[in-house]
């Protein structure tokens, strides 16, 4: 929605509105919070609130913390929970430096900016919807903390007289459209105490906005049902993980620029260009679409999810998928992201990587309509079909080689990911698991 100045005070005023939740994100996805008294709109709405950064990670050296919020207005929104002093708006902000220029550390003032260069070369949005899933676990009745069990443990029909699960699903959905998300289906996912909840697409950045406002409001809404929804892409070994698949296309302002009426397969040049891209830069962007050392766990041959970098019309086994709508809703489906990547650094990385297939008029490979996890080695080989990486450290390898989807990213961002990124695997591959243990101690 847009609102002008005088809206938001005037539905602050209506509402009982008495705290403001300025929220913005850091490198690694995780929404940041302000919360100030509603005595400080003013000052807000006019740019003047200035908060110390020097604690978030991947923001600014301690000499020079202080920063500006700038809101944006369109992501205005009051919160279904509120509490008992009154009503909590939130409102998305972008981060200012001291001198009053974009601060290039703030993921979605980057995605603002490669946006910008998406717009120079003729299109006016990139339109994305997603497919977050994601699992509920109980919480322990006695101290509140999250534990390993599902609530829906068991088989798939075996209902309980009263589903925790569905019931809180449910809320979520409700929560969702209260805060004026258009939910276009929610249901159980294939394994145990999973979920997905789809909601309509929209232009890149409100896009990203609305995956961490999602993530918000599904967590809440757990908590208040003694659950614990978790993102994590595999939370346990043998059953599926959780991906959010990307769907996304380039509009002008004639409309989808992804569909050609007149091509055999429906498909524009811009399209195939763009796949085209997608492909080629889809083992360095995969350090951002699944930064963390537990993403790679769910991109394991037999769980639908991506191995392979391919793509196809039909199947669902490869990386990209072409669903069979046309028109307006002419789509790629990127299906190896998963909901712990930061959605402003992905959307902007998957973008980047589209506009350099556009640029360099790189070509797609021929789509794969067999499935690819039944191939021989020889076969996959044959085709041209590389695998996606295997490890965060081998994602992080091809990313530094990767100046296109660097670029996405800027300077700035760039080299305190891959700063943070080796810190976080070094830990990990220092730590001896219960897997080492169970399989080596008494055998050696
Ligand atoms: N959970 C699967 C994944 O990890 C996706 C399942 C589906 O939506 N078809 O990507
Ligand atoms: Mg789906
Ligand atoms: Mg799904
Ligand atoms: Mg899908």
């Amino acid at each position: 929605a847009t609102y002008t100045k005088d809206d938001i005070r005037r539905i602050v005023k209506d509402e009982n509105v008495q705290f403001l939740r300025l929220m913005f994100t850091d490198l690694y996805g995780t929404v940041k919070n302000v919360e100030v008294p509603v005595s400080q709109l003013g000052k807000l709405l006019d740019n003047k609130l200035m908060f110390d950064g020097s604690s978030i990670d991947g923001f600014v050296r301690i000499e020079e913390s202080d920063m500006w919020l700038y809101p944006d207005l369109s992501t205005w929104t009051i919160f279904p929970w509120g509490s008992e002093h009154g009503k909590i708006a939130g409102v998305v902000c972008e981060v200012y430096n001291a001198d009053r220029t974009p601060f290039l550390g703030d993921p979605r003032n980057n995605l603002i900016r490669v946006l910008d260069e998406m717009k120079k070369l003729g299109f006016t949005d990139f339109n994305i919807g997603t497919e977050p899933e994601f699992f509920l676990f109980k919480l322990d009745p006695e101290t509140g903390e999250p534990t390993a069990k599902l609530n829906d443990q068991g088989s798939y029909f075996d209902l309980a007289p009263v589903d925790l699960g569905e019931n809180c699903r449910r809320e979520i959905v409700l929560e969702l459209e209260h805060l004026g998300f258009d939910v276009e289906a929610s249901h159980h996912e294939v394994a145990p105490g999973q979920h997905e909840v789809d909601f309509k697409y929209a232009d890149a950045l409100h896009a990203a906005d609305n995956i961490q406002l999602f993530k918000l409001v599904v967590k809440t809404v757990a908590r208040k049902h003694g659950l614990h929804a978790t993102f994590m892409p595999k939370p346990l070994a043998s059953i599926n993980g959780s991906g959010m698949h990307t769907n996304m296309s380039l509009f002008t302002e004639k409309g989808n620029a992804f569909y050609d009426a007149d091509s055999d397969s429906g498909l524009s040049e811009d399209a195939l260009h763009f796949l085209g891209g997608l492909l080629a830069h889809a083992r360095s962007y995969t350090a951002i679409t699944n930064p963390i050392v537990n993403s790679y766990k769910r991109l394991v041959p037999g769980y639908e999810a991506p191995v392979y970098v391919a793509w196809s019309g039909r199947n669902r086994s490869p990386l990209v998928r072409v669903p069979i709508a046309r028109g307006d809703s002419t789509r790629l489906e990127l299906r190896s992201v998963d909901p712990t990547a930061n959605p402003y650094l992905a959307i902007a990385a998957i973008l980047e990587s589209g506009l350099d297939g556009l640029r360099n008029k790189i070509e797609p490979p021929k789509p794969v309509d067999r499935n690819i996890y039944v191939m021989t080695e020889e076969e996959r080989q044959a085709n041209n079909i590389v695998d996606l990486p295997s490890t965060l450290h081998n994602a992080l390898k091809a990313l530094r080689k990767d100046d296109v989807v660097l670029g996405s990213m800027g300077e700035h961002l760039a080299a305190s990911f891959l700063e943070g990124k080796r810190i976080e695997w070094d830990a990990y591959r220092q730590d001896v698991s219960q897997w080492e243990t169970k399989q080596y101690l008494e055998q050696y």
